[in-house]
């Protein structure tokens, strides 16, 4: 199955994506967590993409669409995959319906307030991408990661005046992919404000799984 998660940033995509990498047996591709690596790196691409990064705007879409087409090309996609935070936008999706059938769109529902409330919260693994959150989902050892031991970071675009941006940008752009994805009847929406296992059975079963 080649599926999307679309949601608000914060609303639980990398969480759930985690998951569901297990469960489905292919991997997930967060273009979010490419282009970070590829800052901590300092490669071409990461000098590219920072600014806009940590300013929270989007970077510009040929640079995320060549490597998202570059990414599932890939062998380890061959039998599906699950995108993290692409497409976020009209024309990325566009580029993508060109590159591969998308089979669902599995939309995360979570208001602004508790977004704002858990980006604070959030601390990310620049070396495996392995999300945790501070309450709601905390590392066995304080800014530790638990899957590869390495120090856990708070990303500079999860700071209170970059989420307002953050979440701006999503309403304008990216919340219109839902329509998009609508009328190719391929969404499917689930609740995710009830906690990381309740919003891994929606999911189950929202994808038959
Ligand atoms: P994420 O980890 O998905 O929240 O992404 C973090 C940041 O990376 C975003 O705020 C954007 O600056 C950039 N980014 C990630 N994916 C995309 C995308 N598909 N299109 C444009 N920018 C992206």
């Amino acid at each position: 199955m080649n599926l999307i998660l679309l949601g608000a940033p914060g609303a639980g995509k990398g969480t759930l994506a985690a998951f569901l990498i297990e469960k489905m047996g292919v991997p997930s591709v967060s273009t979010g967590n490419i282009l970070r690596e590829a800052i901590a790196n300092n490669t071409e691409l990461g000098q590219k993409a920072k600014q806009f990064m940590d300013a929270g705007q989007l970077v510009p879409d040929q640079l995320v669409i060549d490597l998202l087409r570059d990414r599932i090309a890939q062998d380890d996609c061959k039998n599906g995959f699950i995108l993290d935070g692409f497409p976020r936008t009209i024309p990325q999706a566009e580029a993508l319906d060109t590159i591969a059938n998308i089979d669902v769109a599995l939309s995360l529902e979570v208001p602004d307030e508790v977004i704002e409330g858990r980006m604070t919260g959030r601390r990310v693994c620049l070396k495996c991408g392995a999300t945790y959150h501070i309450k709601a989902n905390p590392p066995k050892v304080e800014g530790v990661c638990d899957k590869c031991g390495d120090k856990l970071h708070i990303r500079k675009d999860d700071h209170p005046d970059v989420v307002q941006h953050r979440l701006a940008t999503y309403h304008e752009q990216t919340e219109p992919l839902k329509d998009y994805y609508g009328k190719q009847g391929k969404v499917k929406s689930i609740d995710g404000t009830q906690g990381i296992q309740q919003t891994e059975r929606f999911a189950v079963q929202a994808l038959g799984l």
